[in-house]
């Protein structure tokens, strides 16, 4: 089975020892994780060495950067690099998180560049896309989705595209309390994954782990991941909830 993600976005949110106490009260559950499943943590930039010794020992639970730089290395005050991550044990960063293209301007070339730094510094991104609101109600989300794995991941190779991690994340799901339904996941992804086929072959968009982001909760997790394309979530504010989380980790496939 492709691997089977729940990922947590802590976003700019929690002091240290709250983010301590949150990873420890998740950790107090039992999960079932092995190979075809996992926990990522993503989690502020200054927190990376804590929580990664916090989760030491830990079979398939791993911390994430919430962003790298597009840019290898040099005068380019306040940012992170792909490399830096790597030096620090950190082997996964989300990229391109619809926040990041909101209000950072990240656009589907910059976003390219990323996801080349990440793979050439052995850290597995993570790759965020998904429609905003006026395109949803247009009816053209499938277009608009396309188009930012066309111009953000479709230039890898067949090999970097093996087992790679998008997040589908509507923009109008995002921290609004609105989920899609299950069934809107489930077209979404399976459309992302024909896509991917036509490019790729069927056999690397079977291996490529499509996560569902937007509003995910412990109520509406197993619904949501059960359906055939989805293959876990990336969830912000209930990742913030040890119970909630831990329910959402459990309802993995
Ligand atoms: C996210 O931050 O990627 C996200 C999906 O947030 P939320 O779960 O709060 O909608």
């Amino acid at each position: 089975m492709r691997k089977q993600i729940a990922a947590a976005n802590w976003k700019m949110n929690l002091t240290l020892t709250e983010g301590i106490q949150l990873a420890e009260d998740i950790l107090k559950n039992e999960f079932d994780l092995n190979k075809s499943r996992a926990v990522l943590m993503a989690v502020p930039f200054p927190y990376l060495i804590s929580i990664q010794q916090l989760l030491k020992g830990q079979a398939n639970i791993h911390v994430c950067a919430q962003n790298c730089a597009s840019t290898k290395n040099g005068a380019y005050t306040g940012e992170v690099s792909a490399e830096m991550l790597n030096s620090i044990g950190v082997h996964y960063v989300l990229i391109g998180h619809s926040e990041r293209r909101e209000y950072y301007h990240e656009d589907n070339a910059l976003l390219a560049a990323k996801v080349n730094l990440a793979l050439a510094n052995e850290v597995v991104p993570v790759f965020c896309c998904g429609e905003p609101l006026a395109v949803r109600e247009a009816e053209t989300q499938n277009a608009f989705v396309e188009n930012q794995l066309k111009e953000s991941i479709f230039h890898l190779s067949a090999d970097q595209m093996k087992g790679f991690i998008i997040a589908y994340e509507p923009i109008w799901a995002i921290g609004t309390g609105k989920t899609a339904s299950s069934d809107q996941a489930q077209e979404l992804h399976a459309h992302i994954r024909s896509v991917i086929a036509a490019q790729y072959g069927a056999e690397v968009a079977e291996s490529v782990t499509i996560l569902y982001g937007g509003s995910v909760k412990a109520a509406n997790a197993a619904d949501i991941f059960g359906k055939p394309d989805v293959d876990g979530g990336l969830v912000g504010g209930a990742s913030l909830i040890a119970s909630e989380f831990s329910t959402i980790i459990k309802s993995l496939k």
